[in-house]
């Protein structure tokens, strides 16, 4: 898979793709990253990316010439035998769609994706009119820039990239797979300001040590986020339990788990 990024701060990344799983991913060849400055894209001599609104205003609005002439050469790829791909083109915006996991793994899909990083203002509505697929947001909340998505973005769909978790079954139990959240978990000391771990993950029973977690990640679900249960994978069976968790917990049974929901 590859990712491409357009950004004003190239160096942002630098310490990023050099790091962690996302480092190794790359230095293995399993995910290829190649970040370029905006301003090779820029034909007068000051590099200039950005000027001033049209109808006035406070701040500096990016210019579409540098993004297009950008998007045009890196948003094609020659593949075999001479045929040749678009990049999915993604602009980072708070405008755009929530990332949110079924998104990721849409775009874990794609060989080849672009992204595009604001600064200032925003960049020249024409330029998403044009030569952008899809818009992005990483939340309902305003960045300086589009570099910290982006990072958002390569990370978790490097996740979704066969082989670059070593245990596939630690990305199986990750929150939002199946809709429900991950359940807790524990490591050394054994016992913490006097919590001791949970006696089931000392006894060595794996099938009860499953049985636990999956009740746990129905709980964490309940108490933390009711709302995922509406499209959670859950047989008829859970569903039960999921309603008896929430009658223990002393929580109301959240509306998706009532009759006809
Ligand atoms: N004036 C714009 C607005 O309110 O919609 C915000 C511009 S923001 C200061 C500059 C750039 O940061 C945007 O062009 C975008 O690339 C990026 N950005 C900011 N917040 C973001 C978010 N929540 N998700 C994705 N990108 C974001």
């Amino acid at each position: 898979m590859r990712i491409q990024v357009l950004t004003i701060f190239p160096e942002l990344f630098e310490p990023f793709l050099g790091t962690s799983l996302v480092g190794r991913a790359i230095e293995n060849g399993l995910l290829e990253v190649r970040v370029f400055d905006l301003r090779e894209f820029t034909e007068d001599k000051h590099r200039s990316v950005d000027d001033e609104p049209y109808g006035g205003g406070g701040g500096m609005v990016m210019t579409a010439p540098p993004f297009l002439h950008a998007v045009e050469e890196l948003g094609r790829t020659e593949g075999a035998r001479g045929k040749s791909h678009n990049a999915w083109r993604i602009l980072l915006s708070p405008q755009g769609e929530p990332l949110a996991e079924a998104k990721v793994r849409e775009l874990a899909r794609r060989p080849d994706l672009l992204l595009l990083c604001g600064r200032y203002e925003g960049i020249d509505e024409r330029v998403r009119q044009t030569v952008v697929d899809e818009e992005i947001s990483l939340g309902d909340f305003v960045l300086s820039g589009g570099e910290l998505p982006a990072m958002a973005v390569i990370e978790a769909v490097s996740r979704q990239v066969p082989g670059v978790i070593g245990l596939a079954d630690s990305v199986e139990h990750d929150s939002f797979r199946h809709g429900l959240l991950d359940h807790p978990h524990y490591t050394r000391p054994r016992e913490v300001r006097g919590l001791e771990v949970p006696a089931v993950l000392l006894g060595g029973n794996h099938a009860e040590i499953a049985d636990w977690r999956r009740r746990q990640a129905l709980c964490a679900t309940i108490e933390k986020r009711p709302d995922l249960l509406a499209t959670a994978e859950l047989s008829a069976s859970q569903r039960r339990e999921a309603e008896a968790i929430a009658r223990k917990l002393g929580t109301s049974i959240p509306e998706s788990l009532q009759p006809g929901k």
